[in-house]
């Protein structure tokens, strides 16, 4: 007995799947028969199957994982985030929205049009978003015959769209888009649902760690008090504008607040009625500075305003008003008692007044020196430049 060349075919009977074996059975160098061998292999099959889907849900995992772990700059998770997504679910385009109160906001996008951009931004998937909110499902697909409703997405060329619900804790975060731009993918079988649904999951556990990491450097960064930025900022804040202010040729200016006669508040209304009257001041300076203006609790009972852009006699003008609105301004410590304060107020400029950000700290400090010498409720501004040397052999005013 001998054999043949063999023949390796794959048939599905059954929904069993066998590799058929044909062996040509010859006698002295003739064929007479066809030895046809079935190997059931319904079971191999389902465990490459099942392999292939493990080792696709490990690379999403460790992808997703590094987008947060290495990137340096937190800013860009969420762009490296979404950039790792479409790379391993084949997808060209998707964006991602966050949940701002009732709203969604686009956070980021990939493969749309300006224009597409601008509608998303505008609104256009609003009700699509609250549609999904409804169902509660872990995707929320909508194929071809819904596209074809909407006149932009068509434009865009969009033929599929899945929206995929985040979450922060149990709470809705926002979604997931991706987009199919091909025709022949309109329709999505189990095993992609499920692992977009893991892809879900593994986003919304990565902005849940970056949420947290932003709120803890949020808080590192701000008084709890006031709510103002603190020390820490100012002096992390001072350098980029000195930066700036030598790249652009700008001047900027810094105020250097202090109450006046704080001490009389506490001792007088106790601690608690200081407390509030350091949130009423933090309140005012807030609402008198510009938007780009640093507001800072330098320390106990002591301010500080940065001003990008801005001249001595403007920021003179605009802490002359800020202490005139205090002086105005009547604190209620509780139901029976109300307080009035005043503020004395330093000036200084660079590079007018200092050429770093120590002396520039120096000579706003001098100038609230003088005005506290002058009768304090007085705003004063540095008078001549002063440097880092004669500030080592001076001593602090
Ligand atoms: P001057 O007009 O010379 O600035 O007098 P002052 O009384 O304001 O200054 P002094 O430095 O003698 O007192 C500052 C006071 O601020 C003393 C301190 O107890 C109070 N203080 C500092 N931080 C806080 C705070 O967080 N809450 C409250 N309630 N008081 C604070
Ligand atoms: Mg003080
Ligand atoms: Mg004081």
């Amino acid at each position: 007995m001998k054999s043949g060349a063999e023949d390796f075919e794959k048939i599905t009977y059954n929904n069993r799947q066998f590799e058929v074996l044909i062996l040509p059975f010859t006698v002295k160098g003739k064929q007479k028969l066809l030895r046809i061998i079935f190997k059931d292999i319904t079971r191999f099959v389902h465990l490459e199957s099942e392999l292939l889907k493990r080792n696709k849900e490990l690379i999403i995992m460790s992808t997703l994982s590094n987008a947060f772990i290495s990137t340096e700059n937190m800013d860009y998770v969420i762009e490296d985030l979404l950039d790792k997504v479409l790379l391993i679910t084949d997808f060209t385009i998707g964006w991602l929205m966050l949940k701002e109160g009732e709203a969604f906001k686009l956070m980021s996008s990939r493969g749309i049009s300006a224009e597409f951009h601008k509608s998303i931004e505008g609104g256009l998937l609003d009700a699509i978003c609250n549609d999904a909110d409804k169902t509660g499902e872990p995707l929320y697909i909508i194929e071809s015959s819904g596209i074809s409703k909407n006149i932009l997405m068509r434009k865009e060329g969009i033929f599929s769209l899945i929206a995929i619900p985040l979450f922060s804790g149990k709470l809705h975060a926002g979604y997931l888009f991706l987009a199919n731009s091909n025709k022949q993918t309109e329709s999505f079988d189990f095993d992609i649902v499920s692992l977009l649904a893991l892809v879900g999951n593994h986003v919304s556990l990565i902005l849940g760690k970056l949420k947290l990491f932003q709120e803890t450097k949020r808080l590192s960064i701000t008084d709890s008090l006031t709510g103002l930025y603190n020390r820490r900022y100012f002096y992390k804040h001072i350098d980029i504008e000195i930066a700036r202010s030598k790249r652009y040729g700008n001047a900027f200016s810094v105020m250097l607040f202090d109450i006046d006669n704080f001490k009389r508040i506490n001792d007088t209304y106790g601690h608690q009625a200081g407390d509030i009257v350091l949130q009423g001041l933090a309140k005012i300076l807030l609402t008198v500075s510009r938007e780009t203006d640093i507001v800072v609790r330098y320390g106990g009972e002591e301010f500080i305003v940065i001003l990008p852009v801005t001249a001595e006699d403007e920021a003179f003008a605009l802490a002359e008003r800020i202490k005139n609105t205090v002086e105005e301004t009547v604190f209620t410590l509780n139901d029976s008692e109300n307080v009035n304060i005043t503020l004395s107020g330093g000036i200084a400029s660079f590079p007018l007044s200092a050429s770093d950000s120590k002396a520039l700290l120096y000579a706003a400090d001098s100038a609230l020196y003088s005005a506290k010498e002058a009768g304090k409720n007085k705003i004063i501004c540095f008078k001549g430049k002063i440097n880092e040397k004669s500030i080592q052999k001076t001593s602090k005013p």
